[in-house]
């Protein structure tokens, strides 16, 4: 099969004399984008693989965000692995924006068109994983008390993954289903003429609402924070928009690794908001006004680093979601002010009809912030300070603990003993989110401190890069690596410097989990590099290039 990321050297390794006796030379978790990635690369390079994941099925977190409305928010064309160009070709996508369940069978499809089966173990959950010192490797135990080794262990966990599980008073006694969003019941869950409650406002909620709508008897969402909201403008794909794009896939995949969001995007578009007339800024705004998170990158390139530039986008776009809403001083509600906080402080959601539903007589909205905040959860609903509203389904879209979460709900030992989770208490730091010190011969996909983008883009660039360690371990002989603790706090201080300096900085201001200020049992940290994806791509592939520079190489374990 042809492949179209030729950074990965093509001839096998062979495993060196260095190989100690283990199960599996690697080891992963998550059989989401990352697993499959892992599974193709490293078994390219000659070595045994295992991808274990607890799901009943590949997919990641689209194997357990089964919401109703579940979707993805960056345009299918370049949400998938681009590993193979055979595979581009023949995949083919229904709409813009696939639904949850599309993008799960698309990964099927590619587990079975690269026989990826045999590498993966489903409904095994991994409860602890420790460095052995003294071996050099790793030990990775289930939840049914086996244990495997391997030299390298390697998370593809995701990056958002582990919910966060408010505390409200009463949680435990409300007598229907209540559940975090990313566990909606497998099984389905009937909600037609049933009164659900949601509590939580973000990109969940907002595709979860219209959908819900359709047959419940009603909806109440229970809003902290309102968002900025683009629209999405979902579309099917032509045959004519899917000629063009399969006529054009080695130049998407490469805009994608280029841009500074991971996306096949036009941008920078070598314009500034603030330097723009009055009307000619409204119109480029008007223009761009097609759907998905390309307005913010394809009208000027200030929206995220000049206050007045993001405040003139923040109103344009609040603008749109009002014209929407029927009621006026509902919409003032849905709406947030620059005041309050700027444009991608928090992660804006796509609307898919998140607006209109509530002009339908049947969707509310409880302004827990400044009107009636929430008391508790009782046995038929919910207490605010002014009333109480019944319900036969509560749903948390709480959010997750991002970037760190998975890595910190099960024990990871490294070399000293101390964990992961003990480690990150006060900041979560890391080496480009691929490796963490004190961790030798771990790898992180996406990890703390790594950029958020489109995530199928940075998945493949870090999975290239440990691939190329990996390549260069077995190559020379080398037994172990060892994050340098001097890279680690280098990558972190030019990872807070860049965020010092965007307006994403008012993150823990408004609880965003893009600084885990979401979190109860943490205080707010910088958890994203916000330099582009595209340039940290590039830091990735210079680090390979100069021979792993970050990393201390040995010849055995010591
Ligand atoms: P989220 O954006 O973190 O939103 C969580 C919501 O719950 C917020 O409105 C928050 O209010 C509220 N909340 C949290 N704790 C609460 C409490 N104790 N009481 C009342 N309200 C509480 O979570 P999400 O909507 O699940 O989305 C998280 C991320 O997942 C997204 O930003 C996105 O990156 C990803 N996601 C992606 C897609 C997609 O691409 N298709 C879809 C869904 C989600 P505050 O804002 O006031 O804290």
């Amino acid at each position: 099969m042809t492949t179209t990321n030729t950074a990965v050297s093509d001839a096998p390794v062979t495993l060196s004399g260095s190989s100690p006796e283990v199960d599996y030379d690697a080891i992963g978790i998550g059989a989401g984008f990352a697993g499959l990635a892992l599974i193709h690369y490293l078994r390219g390079a000659g070595l045994s693989v295992r991808i274990f994941d607890r799901a009943t099925d590949v997919g990641g977190t689209w194997s357990w965000n089964r919401y109703p409305g579940a979707a993805t928010d960056s345009e299918s064309y370049y949400y998938c692995l681009t590993f193979s160009k055979a595979l581009l070709q023949e995949w083919s996508w229904s709409q813009r924006y696939p639904g949850r369940a599309e993008t799960q069978s698309y990964m099927r499809f590619v587990a079975d068109k690269c026989d990826m089966w045999p590498h993966i173990q489903l409904n095994t959950e991994i409860v602890e994983a420790r460095y052995l010192n003294d071996r050099g490797i790793w030990q990775i135990t289930t939840g049914d008390g086996k244990t495997f080794t391997c030299k390298y262990f390697i998370s593809g966990m995701g990056m958002i993954s582990e919910p966060v599980i408010p505390t409200i008073a009463g949680m435990d006694r409300f007598q229907g289903p209540i559940f975090h969003s990313s566990r909606w019941p497998a099984e389905g869950l009937d909600y037609a003429g049933k009164r659900v409650g949601i509590i939580g406002a973000g990109a969940t909620t907002v595709q979860m609402v219209p959908v819900v709508a359709e047959t419940a008897a009603n909806v109440t969402v229970f809003q902290r924070t309102p968002n900025y909201i683009l629209p999405a403008m979902q579309q099917p794909m032509t045959p004519e928009w899917e000629k063009e794009i399969k006529d054009n896939y080695d130049a998407i995949v490469a805009k994608c690794r280029n841009h500074v969001f991971g996306m096949a995007f036009d941008s920078p578009v070598g314009r500034n908001a603030v330097d723009t007339p009055p009307e000619e800024r409204q119109k480029i705004f008007e223009e761009n006004w097609t759907g998905s998170f390309r307005w913010v990158f394809e009208t000027f390139d200030d929206l995220l680093v000049n206050p007045e530039a993001n405040k003139m986008a923040g109103e344009f776009i609040t603008s749109k979601m009002k014209e929407r809403v029927n009621d006026p001083e509902l919409a003032e509600l849905l709406a947030p002010k620059f005041e309050d906080y700027p444009l991608f402080a928090k992660r804006p959601p796509l609307d898919h009809g998140y607006m209109e539903a509530f002009n339908r007589d049947n969707v509310h909205l409880v302004d827990i912030k400044h009107r009636e905040p929430l008391v508790e959860i009782t046995e038929t609903g919910v207490r605010t300070t002014e009333r109480h509203l019944e319900f036969d389904i509560i749903v948390l879209a709480t959010g997750f603990k991002a970037y760190t979460g998975a890595l910190e709900a099960f024990p990871i030992h490294g070399a000293s003993g101390q964990t992961l989770r003990e480690k990150w208490q006060t900041a979560s730091e890391s080496i480009m989110g691929v490796c963490v010190a004190d961790f030798p011969n771990m790898f992180v996909v996406t990890g703390p401190q790594a950029p958020f983008a489109n995530l199928p883009t940075s998945i493949e660039q870090n999975v290239i890069w440990i691939t190329r360690c990996i390549e260069k371990m077995e190559r020379e002989g080398f037994a172990i690596f060892k994050p340098r603790l001097e890279a680690e706090r280098a990558w972190t201080a030019q990872t807070a410097d860049i965020h010092g300096q965007t307006l994403m900085a008012n993150g823990d201001k408004v609880n965003s989990w893009m600084m885990g200020a979401n979190r109860e049992d943490k205080a707010p940290r910088v958890l994203i590099y916000f330099g582009g994806a595209g340039a940290y791509y590039d830091a990735l592939d210079l680090s390979a290039d100069s021979g792993f520079p970050e990393l201390e190489f040995e010849k055995v374990a010591s």
